[in-house]
């Protein structure tokens, strides 16, 4: 099964979509160009897959695709940090290249379709900065040296030169065991965590995501800063599993990642 298939999401017919992409052919596809070592040169990717230039601006939001001349220039928000800028960037280029021969690549809009096309380029952006072969091979080397997971996926933030909460996503897709990503904020007013979202790669017999756990559910504050066996009760993922959380961000907004392994107890 694809890591489309895996996370839930499988691309309908678009007119924005007229090639899809596996994660084995983005990986013939850095070859190709000669990338050989990471962190993945993503703007100098973008300049020979088509891309004129590359801007920074002040945007409202993260970048935007311009049409132009003989290929499009990406603009990136100038006060986003270096890693959502290249993010950002293979997000753009992603457009591009689900779409080669559309005009309609850079089609802005609030519909569901958009929706959907903006989650299956992040998913290619998150092909082209972290080959997922590449990925595998430096988890595994990782691992055997650490056995804390989120000193492991702060290393491969390094070297792949993405955000924590990139790398972490990458992380539940590329593991070889059942892993659940929850990613939680705390309320200014009454200091309380709530879950936001979810990541997982844990599938019912279906194929379908087995664990739901509502966007708004409280997240007791203590696992926001833990590593070790601790008793979850979110809905369906309830139970002492292993636990792994990291707390970051200032005084006007706390995130955490926490990392739940469904199958470990210790
Ligand atoms: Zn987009």
């Amino acid at each position: 099964m694809s890591l489309y298939a895996a996370s839930g999401f499988l691309p309908r017919q678009d007119a924005a979509i007229t090639k899809h992409w596996l994660p084995e052919e983005v990986d013939l596809l850095l070859a190709k160009q000669g990338v050989s070592k990471e962190p993945v040169n993503i703007a100098s990717l973008a300049m020979k897959l088509g891309m004129t230039r590359i801007v920074e601006k002040p945007l409202r939001g993260a970048g935007a695709l311009v049409p132009g001349g003989h290929g499009f220039t990406i603009v990136v928000n100038v006060n986003q940090v270096h890693t959502r800028q290249r993010f950002t960037i293979a997000h753009e280029l992603a457009h591009v290249l689900l779409a080669p021969d559309s005009k309609i690549a850079w089609r802005k809009g609030p519909t569901v379709a958009d929706k959907r096309l903006e989650s299956y380029c992040d998913l290619l952006a998150a092909d082209l900065l972290m080959p997922l072969s590449r990925f595998r091979q430096q988890l595994r080397r990782l691992s055997s040296c650490t056995p804390h997971v989120f000193m492991t996926v702060k290393n491969l933030a390094n070297i792949f030169d993405v955000s924590l909460t990139a790398a972490a996503i990458r992380f539940v897709e590329a593991v070889e065991e059942p892993c659940v990503l929850v990613v939680s904020s705390r309320e200014k007013s009454s200091g309380k965590w709530k879950v936001g979202w979810f990541r997982q790669n844990t599938l019912d017999r279906h194929g379908n995501p087995k664990h739901f756990i509502r966007p708004g559910t409280h997240f007791p504050v203590w696992t926001t800063a833990h590593i070790g066996p601790a008793h979850i009760d979110m809905g369906s993922l309830s139970g002492t599993y292993y636990v792994e959380s990291h707390c970051f961000g200032a005084a006007k907004r706390y995130c955490a990642l926490t990392l739940i392994f469904p199958q470990r107890t210790s």
